[in-house]
């Protein structure tokens, strides 16, 4: 039979068109990188990215180029999110925290042509530009006045490049299925990879995610997860898609910063815990209330407990814990206050908050053992975290083989249990990983320096529970000989390679380190032995 539908492109311009036309007026306020917090609306955004697509193409912008973003959470940036694609190019959004040898590697092997950047992020390009040979054009994120004084040549200012732009640009259409954004992972260890959205996959993820965290025309969202962290969590998407209002905090990451961003009227917010973290106790020390805030999305980390309790209790602010990865758009599960957890009493309530809630409609999620045997969902076994899904990887950008087995399932990297209601707990990880503040430390890279001294025969770096960080590095050492090396001599060396917050917080001496079958060391079972010795985190 023949069906009788339309087809629909599942194009982000189409999110877009949508906000300005029937959510036109709706505040976006930002702080901006110049300094005073604007005002602007979903209208003037659309406009200025039609505007900013059309001088994309002016410069010599073809389908499919790469356009890289290093840049904060402002107005503008919403505007570049959905001037790059609407112009028929990808986003690729770039860390300025990451390492310059990664950065180079990121921007070298997704190709970008472009570049943006915000004005106080040009000295990052400026000291690796010499290593960027596809890079033809560099656009900082600014008007003429605050053009910085640059090494590089023929620096284009976006406001000057937008301004005599006509309004009437229509859209480069194309396949649903084309790619849209790029986000790298600097998760696992080895080469950062990346992760293309497509059109399609960012729509319907975005789609998900309003289903899934209730946001609406009456909210006022703050996302303090920049958007160059995994896809952004998707709020750049899923704010216009219900034609909320936001708030974009700019750069000061400060609790005193957020927290006058806050005060702009903020509805749901999203970050990871260490930023709430730091927040509360900003509030507690400063005796301050949150009166407009109705709920937070902590996800990245696990959210600890008393996180949990502190907002709900003392300032009437619903936490949803979420769990997700870059692979995933990122949402994989999400614990929102569904009819049965609002009934519940205090105490199950938060027993039910530690996990990170369940898969929304489109993400599926399963629990196997290490042969791959599926395990059952009794909240007890525990077992590999896999998913499935419309919005999930299948394969990394320029790998020869999927990312996915045979029956199209992702290895999360980590492990968890699942009630038979559907909520998972995350309970470690089987990937080699460290993740601190919410930006990952490679764990490989750590290593690899330590050995370097010639006292050290092997090293394994692992995370350990941190209050602040979520996760702080720690180094365990099989020394070579009978001598021990000095940790100070350990450290010296490593602190030429790493900035300070990626060096691990203690060094410990082992006579031996577990290993896997595969003569891989074992991390899980290292931080097994770990916690059986009672280990504790110097703080
Ligand atoms: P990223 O791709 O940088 O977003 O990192 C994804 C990884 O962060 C996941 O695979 C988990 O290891 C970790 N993660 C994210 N959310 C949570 C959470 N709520 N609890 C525990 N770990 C989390």
């Amino acid at each position: 039979m023949q069906a009788s539908m339309q087809e629909f492109p599942l194009r982000v311009s189409e999110i877009i068109d949508h906000a300005a036309l029937l959510h036109p007026d709706r505040p976006v306020f930002g702080r901006s990188i110049e300094g005073p917090i604007l005002e602007t609306n979903w209208r003037d955004i659309h406009t200025d990215a039609k505007k900013f697509a059309a001088a994309l193409i002016s410069l010599g912008l073809k389908k499919g180029d790469v356009v890289g973003v290093m840049a904060w959470n402002t107005p503008r940036h919403l505007s570049v999110w959905y001037g790059i694609p609407g112009a028929g190019g990808i986003n690729h959004t770039l860390n300025p925290r990451l390492f310059a040898d990664q950065l180079v590697y990121i921007i070298n092997h997704a190709q970008d042509r472009f570049l943006m950047v915000d004005f106080d992020l040009l000295p990052i390009i400026e000291n690796i530009i010499d290593q960027l040979p596809l890079v033809e054009k560099i656009i900082v994120m600014t008007d003429r006045e605050h053009m910085p004084d640059s090494n590089i040549p023929d620096l284009l200012c976006y406001e000057e490049l937008i301004t005599p732009q006509p309004e009437g640009f229509d859209w480069v259409q194309g396949d649903e299925t084309e790619a849209c954004g790029i986000c790298y992972t600097s998760g696992t260890t080895g080469d950062p990879k990346g992760v293309v959205y497509t059109h399609r996959s960012n729509v319907l993820h975005a789609m998900a995610n309003c289903a899934a965290d209730s946001a609406s025309s009456n909210d006022r969202i703050m996302p303090v997860v920049p958007l160059f962290h995994a896809n952004g969590w998707s709020i750049a998407y899923s704010a216009p898609m219900v034609g909320a209002s936001m708030v974009m905090p700019g750069r000061d990451m400060t609790p005193k910063g957020l927290f006058e961003m806050l005060e702009l009227g903020v509805t749901l917010t999203a970050a990871v815990p260490t930023i709430w973290m730091q927040l509360l106790q900003y509030l507690e020390e400063n005796n301050l209330q949150l009166p407009n805030l109705e709920k937070v999305i902590i996800g990245g980390a696990s959210c600890p407990r008393s996180v949990v309790e502190t907002f709900q209790n003392k300032y009437d602010v619903q936490v949803l814990h979420a769990w997700g990865m870059t692979e995933m758009s990122p949402l994989g599960t999400i614990c929102s206050f569904k009819p049965e957890i609002m009934e519940m009493d205090a105490k199950n309530r938060l027993d039910i908050q530690e996990t990170v809630g369940h898969a929304p409609f489109s993400v599926s999620l399963k629990i196997s053992d290490d042969a791959g045997t599926e395990l059952p969902w009794d909240g007890k076994t525990q077992g590999r975290l896999w998913t499935k899904g419309a919005a999930v990887v299948k394969r990394y950008l320029k790998q020869d083989n999927d990312a996915v087995d045979a029956n199209g399932w992702f290895d999360t990297g980590d492990m968890a249990s699942i009630t038979p209601q559907g909520y998972v707990r995350i309970t470690d990880r089987s990937k080699d990983v460290i993740k601190s503040g919410g930006e990952w430390i490679s764990s490989i890279a750590l290593e690899n320096c330590a050995v370097g001294h010639p006292l050290v025969a092997e090293a394994a770096a692992i995370g350990v529970p941190h209050p602040k960080w979520d996760e702080r590095p720690i180094l365990v050492i099989i020394a070579a000989g009978d001598t021990l090396p000095d940790k100070s001599e350990i450290m010296a060396l490593m602190a030429q390679s790493f900035a300070k917050w990626q060096l691990p917080d203690d060094i410990i001496f082992m006579d031996e380190i577990p290993h896997t079958a595969t003569g891989k060391i074992s991390k899980l079972l290292l931080r097994k032995k770990l916690a059986d010795q009672g280990y504790e985190l110097p703080l």
